[in-house]
Formats: structure tokens, sequence, C-alpha cells
């Protein structure tokens, strides 16, 4: 994290805003703004050298009344208890905002995947699959990626599960490699609804995502595919950067070019197409058209937001800006298309993957990348619909009032039990 905002309580001061333009029960609230349960877990995993490493892990599932709970596992050292339980519920909302039957849950390891080899993280990997496997399942609680995990992990948790539980249910988990029972579009589908979000952000402003300037501040897979798909609609990428720093060309440069230094060095850091370097600070605080922050939490904080100069934010990462530096965001009139409908791609062809898993039927690329549109431009309207009709502060607000209103619906059709 940038600094020391507890994303958990950003995440409650999220839906308490919201709340304060609902008629919640008190007891409801409280329900919804707590996880169910948190699996809390130490790993003993023998390395290459012998050696046992012990590795503390979680699965939060944070609410299930609108299905399954869904969300990714993260690889990162800043892993903690409060920052899965934030995602996890980060996971409900979002899932209830684009209106997907599933509710939310998140899982991480406190480990930095770069330090091991590829066998350690495979047993690493099993290993934690092996403490999901009574919890998780097709229609109890589905994993995905996140930070650092991909394919590859998602592979080995499937197969573990399936070993373990001597079945197949390739719906398990999502986010897989295709022969895997992945889906076509999955890979690209964060990136995807982050620059879908922000062109539809673009219209409301009258403005066009052509030709309009990019920062993109992390460049992971959502932040790289976001860069070549914002390139594909007309923008110019003119920053980009990682956790080591970033680069600056006021005319823009190659967006792919960049991830292709970055696969051989490690970093974006040291790219000769680009003409200077620059901070991640620096970057977020660039005199762009859009900013798409695509690292972690927190990255704008109230003082990084004071010198935002972009016209549009669209949230590609969880969580990257405090509850504060929304305020003065907001204060500038800066356009915020918040993470819970920014980045719900990944999680919406997750979505698709577990139908198509289900159903033992394969659509195509195209067909998904048409499906997922559908969704995020229908939702991004309706979000700009309860933000005027309700005289709403912001987009972020509209997302939860709209979402909180979908749980609460389902929490309460089903009735509290015993
Ligand atoms: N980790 C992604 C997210 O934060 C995807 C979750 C999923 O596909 O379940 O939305």
């Amino acid at each position: 994290m940038a600094d020391d905002v507890n994303p958990f309580e950003s995440l409650q001061e999220q839906v308490d805003d919201a709340a304060a333009y609902l008629d919640i029960d008190e007891g409801m609230l409280t329900r919804i703004k707590n996880p169910e349960r948190i699996l809390e877990t130490n790993l003993s995993v023998e390395m290459d050298d012998g050696d046992i490493e012990v590795f503390r892990a979680f699965r939060s599932q944070f609410n299930g009344d609108r299905g399954p709970y869904k969300g990714g596992i993260r690889y990162h050292p800043q892993v903690s208890r409060d920052e899965v339980k934030a995602l996890s519920g980060w996971m409900v909302y979002k899932c209830a905002t684009v209106g997907i039957p599933l509710g939310g849950g998140k899982g991480g390891i406190i480990i930095d995947p770069d330090e091991y080899s590829e066998a350690e993280l495979e047993r690493i990997t099993r290993s934690f699959a092996k403490e999901l496997t009574p919890l998780i399942g097709e229609d109890r609680d589905v994993p995905a990626p996140d930070v650092n995990t991909g394919q590859r992990e998602m592979n080995w948790i499937k197969d573990t599960y399936e070993t373990l539980e001597n079945t197949t249910e390739p719906g398990v988990i999502t986010g897989k490699d295709l022969a895997s029972g992945g889906s076509e579009g999955r890979v690209e589908a964060t990136g995807r609804s982050t620059v879908i979000a922000a062109r539809e952000a673009f219209d409301y402003l009258d403005k066009d995502v052509e030709g309009a300037t990019v920062a993109v501040q992390g460049y992971g897979n959502a932040g790289w595919i976001s860069a070549k798909l914002i390139e594909e609609m007309g923008g110019t990428v003119v920053a980009v950067s990682d956790s080591s720093g970033g680069v600056y060309s006021e005319d823009g440069f190659d967006a792919v070019a960049a991830k292709d230094h970055k696969r051989e060095t490690g970093s974006v850091v040291g790219f000769e197409g680009a003409d200077e370097e620059v901070t991640n600070d620096e970057l977020l605080q660039l005199d762009v058209d859009l900013l798409i922050p695509a690292a972690l939490e927190n990255a704008i904080t109230e003082e990084i937001a004071e010198g935002v100069q972009a016209d549009v934010i669209s949230e590609a990462a969880n969580g990257p800006i405090t509850p504060k530096g929304d305020d003065v965001l907001a204060e500038k009139d800066v356009i915020v298309v918040p993470d819970i409908l920014a980045n719900a791609g990944g999680v919406t062809v997750s979505y698709f993957e577990w139908v198509q898993n289900r159903q033992r039927f394969y659509w195509e690329e195209e067909r998904v990348n048409d499906e997922l549109e559908s969704i995020i431009v229908e939702q991004f309207w309706n979000l700009v619909d309860a933000y005027e009709d309700h005289d709403l502060p912001t987009l972020r607000n509209a997302a939860y009032v709209v979402a909180l209103q979908r749980v609460v619906q389902s929490a309460e059709e089903g009735g509290v039990w015993p």
C-alpha cells in the first residue's frame, strides 16, 4: 500500500456513504459490511533445497446472498487479512453492479513470487488448493486470478481440486488456460472493460476517446491490455509505469513495445521508445485526458489527487483511490469510473467461463467480447441515471447505491435463518 489507509476501512466507508441514501436496517448493513467467514492458514512447503518454508494465506468469503463467492487469489508481499477482507467485499459490490449472479470472495498468499522457482510456486499453489478444497466448488466459492497469479496457477488449483475430489469440475475456478476449460477473451477482459468504461465516460462528457492522451499506472495484465486497447481505439499512450518507475513521452509511444521491454528486462524503466523517466507519483499527476490506475490500492491519496490533471479516471485496479482522494477528485469534477464497474470485465468473463464450464459448451471470442461490452455499456449508463436522478456526489456512490440495493434485496428475500 502506498500509505497507511486501511483498505477494509475504505470499503466500509464506501458502503456507508451509499447506505446514507437508502433505508437499510442497521443489522442488515452490519451484515453486508463484514465478511461471513475467513480462512487463515499457514502453508508448510518444501523448497528446492529441502528446507521447509511457511506461507500465510487467506480466503475471505464475504457475502453469498447473490450466488457463490467469487474472486481472485493474489500473491504479493503486502497481502494482509484486512486487504483480503476489503478485496472480497469489493467483489460483492462489483458482481452486483454488473448484475451477475455471484457473491464475493478473495484470497491471497503473503509471498513475493519472483523469489521462488516454478516448481516451488507449484507446490505452494497446490498446498493452498488443498486447504481451499473443502471450501470451494462451482456452487460454493469460485476463485480466479488476481495480482501475480494467472492461468498457470488456476490450472494447478483446478487439477488439485479435481484430483482430491475425484471429479471433473472445471467451473470450480476461472481464468484457466483454454485447454483446461478457460474462456476466450478472459485474459483481456479486465483491460477491455476498463477502456470501454472510459470510452463511455468520455461520451458522457461529450468528448471522444480518439485522440485522448492516456497514462497507465501499473503494467501487469490489466494495465498493459488497457494501454493496448486504448491505442486501438485511437488514444495515445504517453506514460506507463510499474513498481520500479515509469516512462513518459509527450507525443506518446508504442504500448506493446513497452510491454515487450518489460517482458525482457522485468520493468518498463529503460524503455527506449519513450523520452524520459517519471516516478509513479509524477505519472498520476501528468497533464493527460485519461488516467488508468492499474496497480494496487491507495495509489491516489488526498495529496496526489490535488495534483491530478486528467478529466477521466478509469480504475483498472481495485481500490486505487482513497476515500479522501475521492473527495478531492469530486470537488475538481474529475469523472472517476469506479473499480466495481471499470474492472468488472474480469469477473464478468469469469462468469461466462463458469457458464461455459457448466454447459460444456464453449463460445467464440466475438460472442464473449460482445456480451461483455453490452453489460459494461448498459451498467455504465445505469450508474449515470442513478447519479443524476438522485443527485449523488460521485459515480462510485451511484455504483454502491445500485449494488447495495441488489445485495440487500437478495439478502432480505432469503431472510435470516435460524
Ligand atoms: N481478480 C479479478 C477482480 O478483482 C477477477 C475476479 C474473478 O474473475 O473472479 O475482479
